[in-house]
């Protein structure tokens, strides 16, 4: 089968470089998407009167965000505002800690994140955002010395600094470059927008412009031939237990940084330029998950959610899930430690959890995390007088086969230059996009648009010099 342009993916990056040709009036091309369904990381899933979301579920800015854009176009912006602001902490063994103890400790570490950019040499790629926040540390225990044990104030810390290990989805700060941290470009506007109608509605939007055959799922490419002129695609079709071949002048490649880490050796043919093959490898791509806890009662709305505080002095023990379940140690269960009520679930707590734990977690059954969950909850929230949850739905990034986890970051060693080299073509015959070929949006939804976007014009600029 021949087409002038195959794209590899039905993610946003996909759907946003065919939506230029299409707007182009250019027709000849087509996107092969593995899993029988488009969007990719994008996974918004019909529940309750509304939706959850196991991918993205916020558009981060409003200024110049493309995806933004499409939003307001389909009348597609939540506009309404969760103003619950009551939040229970406890340390892992049960012990509440006030709204006072924790709150001003949030706060320094915010405020520090806010100022952390001054710090970072550009010249230094060996610096790490976790380094530059050890050195900073002891101001904050100054700080609040007397006030409290220093292992609170530490515990506190580490907690408030959950949020910049979800942003990276990585393990820990300590693997996190400073130097890319500062090249990420944050755009102006509302950074937690919600879609109204979940992040499915601007696929869907997308993938309605496509005619024909434009769109073809369930054909999982297993081999990219370009060693001629024309690139030979192989693609297994999963429904018809067939394997098919793809002739076209350039292809467009918008799989994961986690696919091209598994499989760009068996992949490509023949194999991707070093530059290439040293930018996937160290780039860092980690897993964040998310796990929905149900409750069959709504919380009360000035209730927020849940966190609990590490504190290196103490205790921690789960004596039911561990016989149970037979679990030999409980450790993964320090990615379980924040809770938030959803906007549009007043009986649902979202748990994020991010890193190798998170990827534990994935391994268990589902009936062992609602149990683990379900009795943490209680030995460290008893006061909060919760009912025992009823069920989870979670995502499994990590296990996921064209995923093979959440996003990209830049990990210690890597710069700008790997993402760059990332997105350089090849030959005029490959061409890459998708999240972690854009540092400056590395990671995110308009990130991958933008990118899928440019791809498609510099790809079409060519075709039609020929
Ligand atoms: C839990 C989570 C939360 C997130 N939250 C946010 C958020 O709030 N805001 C935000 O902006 N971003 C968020 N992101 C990131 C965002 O979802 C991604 O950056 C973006 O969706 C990536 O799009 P993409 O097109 O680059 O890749 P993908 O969406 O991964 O698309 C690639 C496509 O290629 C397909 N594919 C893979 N291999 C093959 C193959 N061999 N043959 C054919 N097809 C193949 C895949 O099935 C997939 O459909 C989140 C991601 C996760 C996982």
């Amino acid at each position: 089968m021949n087409k002038k342009v195959v794209i590899i993916g039905a993610g946003i990056a996909g759907l946003a470089a065919a939506n230029y040709f299409t707007e182009q009036n250019f027709d000849d091309f087509v996107i092969l998407e593995a899993s029988s369904e488009i969007g990719g990381r994008i996974k918004t899933l019909p529940f309750q009167k509304s939706f959850i979301e196991f991918g993205a579920q916020w558009m981060h800015g409003t200024e110049n965000n493309p995806v933004y854009d499409i939003a307001v176009s389909l009348d597609a912006i939540d506009e309404s505002i969760d103003k619950a602001d009551n939040w229970y902490y406890s340390s892992q063994d049960g012990q509440r800690l006030s709204d006072d103890l924790v709150e001003p400790v949030q706060k320094e570490a915010q405020c520090l994140l806010e100022n952390l950019s001054e710090m970072v040499d550009e010249n230094d790629l060996s610096q790490s955002i976790g380094a530059l926040l050890d050195d900073l540390y002891p101001d904050i225990e100054k700080k609040f010395e007397g006030e409290m044990d220093s292992s609170v104030i530490k515990g506190i810390f580490q907690a408030a600094l959950n949020v910049e290990k979800f942003e990276n989805s990585c393990d820990d700060l300590h693997d996190v470059s400073a130097n890319g941290w500062n090249n990420f470009e944050t755009l102006g506007g509302n950074l937690l927008t919600n879609n109204k109608y979940g992040y499915g509605k601007i696929v869907d939007y997308l993938a309605s412009k496509l005619t024909g055959n434009q769109l073809k799922l369930n054909q999982a490419v297993e081999k990219i031939d370009w060693s001629d002129d024309e690139v030979i695609i192989t693609a297994f079709d999963g429904k018809q237990n067939k394997r098919y071949k793809w002739i076209c002048e350039a292809v467009l490649c918008t799989v994961s940084l986690g696919f091209l880490k598994q499989n760009h050796y068996e992949l490509f043919e023949p194999k991707l330029p070093p530059n290439k093959i040293d930018a996937i490898n160290c780039l860092g791509f980690g897993c964040l998950n998310k796990i929905f806890v149900v409750f069959d009662q709504d919380f009360e709305p000035d209730f927020q959610g849940l966190q609990v505080i590490w504190r290196e002095d103490a205790d921690f023990e789960l004596e039911n899930s561990k016989e149970k379940w037979n679990l030999d140690d409980l450790d993964f269960c320090r990615a379980l430690d924040y809770f938030e009520k959803l906007p549009n679930h007043k009986n649902v707590l979202l748990a994020f959890t991010v890193g190798s734990y998170s990827e534990v977690i994935e391994q268990l059954e589902d009936d062992c995390v609602l149990d683990v969950i379900s009795e943490l909850i209680e030995k460290c929230f008893a006061h909060a007088n919760l009912p025992r949850p009823v069920k989870i739905i979670r995502s499994r990034w990590s296990s996921n086969e064209y995923a093979k986890g959440s996003y990209s970051y830049f990990k210690v060693g890597s710069s700008t230059d790997d993402v760059d080299a990332l997105a350089q073509s090849v030959q005029y015959r490959l061409y890459f996009a998708g999240e972690a070929t854009i540092y400056k949006h590395l990671g995110t939804v308009h990130g991958a648009y933008i990118s899928g976007y440019e791809q498609a014009t510099k790809i079409l600029s060519i075709i039609e010099d020929e």
